[in-house]
């Protein structure tokens, strides 16, 4: 057992009588950023999400900074998610649009306005908080998406293709951005991506899936280098 970082044990995911994830065993290092590749339907979202607690494992278990967290609301467990579409409240300001998620958890208001205050300047979106959504560029709402995660203070943020809706400059600009929220905020960091520059740019270990099982595990360099098969090989573009 760790005391820190996220463990999956034995993760087993059916829908209806079809096993699409089978048995996974992972270890996240505390701060680390983690990357899962592989091509779609190979089971990324659906890992995410239980990891997340908006599916229900169908088996094993689940421990974020020492503890059982498999059975827990998504609120309980210390997370934040950014999707891929940005899910903003088109009615509602940048600035409540990132206050909403603590207003419903009674944080007190002048608790809020640091946490709005501080997270928008993190994202350099200060100027934009009277703004709605729809006044917005792609790349500013994903950065709303990313503040209203960076708000919550989780112990771990899960990315679930954040940037497959953008142009490929802006996937460019944001991943930096990424990057270095990742290294100025210091926490564990598990990133879906069906891209493989994505993931070799912002990995620490990258987990590259296929059919709901992990084909290798380890460093971009690792992977890229030492491909464990053709599979990995041809998915990371390794000249093997
Ligand atoms: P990825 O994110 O890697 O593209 P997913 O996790 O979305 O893959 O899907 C993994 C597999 O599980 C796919 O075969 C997909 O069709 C199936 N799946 C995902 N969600 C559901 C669902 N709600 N009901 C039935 N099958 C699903
Ligand atoms: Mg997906």
């Amino acid at each position: 057992m760790t005391d820190t970082g996220v463990l999956l044990t034995d993760i087993r995911k059916s829908f209806g009588n079809l096993e699409v994830i089978h048995g996974i065993d992972l270890k996240i290092a505390e701060g680390s950023f983690v990357v899962f590749v592989g091509p779609s339907g190979c089971g990324k979202s659906t890992l995410l999400r239980m990891i997340a607690g908006l599916e229900e494992v169908t088996d094993g278990e689940i421990e974020i900074k020492g503890r059982n967290v498999t059975d827990l609301d998504p609120s309980n467990r210390g997370i934040a998610m950014v999707f891929q579409s940005y899910a903003l409240y088109p009615h509602m300001s940048v600035r409540d649009n990132l206050a909403f998620g603590l207003k419903m958890a009674n944080t007190p208001v002048s608790e809020i306005e640091t946490r709005v205050k501080a997270a928008s300047a993190i994202l350099k979106i200060d100027h934009l908080l009277d703004r709605r959504p729809g006044q917005l560029s792609g790349g500013q709402r994903q950065r709303v998406a990313i503040g209203r995660a960076i708000v919550r203070k989780p112990d771990v943020f899960l990315f679930d293709e954040p940037l497959s809706n953008l142009d490929a400059e802006l996937r460019v600009s944001m991943r930096i951005e990424i990057a270095r929220l990742h290294r100025e905020l210091g926490n564990t960091m598990i990133y879906v991506t069906h891209d493989q520059t994505e993931a070799m740019t912002l990995a620490d270990m990258i987990v590259v899936l296929r059919d709901g099982r992990i084909e290798q595990t380890g460093s971009p360099r690792e992977v890229y280098e030492n491909p464990a098969n053709a599979f990995v090989a041809g998915f990371i573009g390794s000249p093997r």
